[in-house]
């Protein structure tokens, strides 16, 4: 009865699996299937977003790196660009840049994103870049114009100064900072620079600029030099250009055409004369004014102040003139006319010339636009 009651379980547990599933294959089956789907499902969902992390970590590396370069170019380019623009451009990049970094994998940065950045990071940093070229050729045209200008005066220096007794040391000097000038100029013409390196073009710019303060400041030593060696008085100035103006730059003076003065102050010396005539009836009389170096070398006494040695006199700078008529004299009623009213004019009596100067000379008197050693 008991035995009825509680009868042998129908169906044992099988001992193999391969019993059981001898006797319910098709839905064993299937479950083994799933679980293999899964986990080769979630196998491959884990190395698929391994790989994206990985590959989204290998883009933030490259941004990166070129952040890193981008940010050292930042600094390097202060001051050298043509253009500062394209500097705030690409400090612009570099925030975009520092942001996409900052942000999370997968959360605030997507694939794709910081290859985006890094590519404009490298087109902001090849514009800096440019303009850096670009600031360093307009340097070198510069430096170029520059250098040309101090060799033409330095030219007209060296020229000027030959067989004057002045200081033969400087005189050299003078002329191997002209060479050098001369070589410098050479190498930095566009042709020979055609292919340069921005390191190349910023050093030919630093060469020019160093050349053009070498010959300056010689060229300023020579004249330093002749002014002392034929000048001395402190009141006089060599100037090479003494003597020495072009045709075309002098005026005839209209009531006396044997004289000229430089044609930027006729119209001045016109005016005074109109007011002395206005005053007096007679034209000014005019005694002497622009002196050429051959003039001023035949008047030259060097026993006598009264007419200063060729290179030093105003006359050679068509800016003086030596006035007769009753000027020539202290205390006269023209003379003191002029004191009172050439200033007007902008002509004046230098101190040099006054009763009590080094040479007192009533009739010399000089354009305001003289250099100012010399009234
Ligand atoms: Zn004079």
């Amino acid at each position: 009865m008991t035995q009825t009651a509680f009868p042998p379980p129908a169906a044992e547990p099988p001992l193999f699996p391969e019993a059981a599933s001898a006797k319910k294959p098709g839905k064993r089956r299937r479950g083994r299937h799933n679980t293999v789907i899964v986990s080769v499902l979630a196998l491959l969902l884990a190395v698929t977003v391994g790989a994206a992390y990985w590959f989204l970590e290998r883009e933030a590396a490259g941004l990166a790196r070129q952040a890193e370069s981008a940010d050292t170019l930042l600094t390097q380019s202060e001051g050298r660009v043509a253009d500062p623009a394209t500097r705030q451009a690409l400090a612009e990049q570099l925030t975009a840049a520092d942001d996409v970094l900052d942000g999370t994998a997968f959360v605030d940065r997507l694939p794709g994103q910081a290859a985006e950045a890094t590519e404009d990071l490298i087109a902001a940093s090849d514009g800096v870049w440019a303009s850096m070229v670009e600031r360093a050729r307009g340097d070198i045209t510069t430096g170029r114009d520059q250098l040309e200008g101090a060799m033409a005066r330095a030219e007209k220096v060296y020229a000027a100064t030959e067989s004057l007794d002045g200081d033969e040391l400087t005189r050299s000097a003078l002329r191997s900072a002209l060479d050098s000038a001369e070589v410098t100029h050479t190498r930095t013409r566009d042709d020979r620079l055609a292919g340069a390196a921005l390191v190349q073009l910023e050093q030919a710019a630093g060469d020019l600029g160093a050349r053009r303060a070498e010959l300056s400041s010689t060229t300023d030593s020579m004249i330093s030099a002749q002014d002392a060696a034929t000048c001395p008085a402190p009141d006089q100035l060599w100037t090479p250009e003494s003597g020495r103006i072009p045709d075309q730059r002098l005026a005839p003076v209209p009531w006396d055409t044997r004289y000229r003065v430089r044609a930027d102050i006729l119209d001045s010396l016109i005016a005074l004369n109109d007011a002395f005539r206005a005053q007096f009836g007679t034209d000014l009389t005019v005694n002497s004014a622009y002196r050429s170096l051959a003039d001023q070398t035949g008047l030259y006494d060097p026993s006598s102040p009264i007419a200063a040695a060729p290179g030093c006199s105003t006359h050679g700078l068509g800016l003086a003139v030596d006035l007769g008529g009753g000027i020539q004299t202290f205390g006269t009623p023209e003379h003191e006319w002029m004191r009172a009213n050439a200033p007007a004019h902008g002509w004046l009596h230098p101190g040099w010339a006054a009763p009590d100067g080094r040479v007192p000379e009533a009739w010399h008197w000089q354009h305001e636009k003289s250099p100012a050693e010399t009234l």
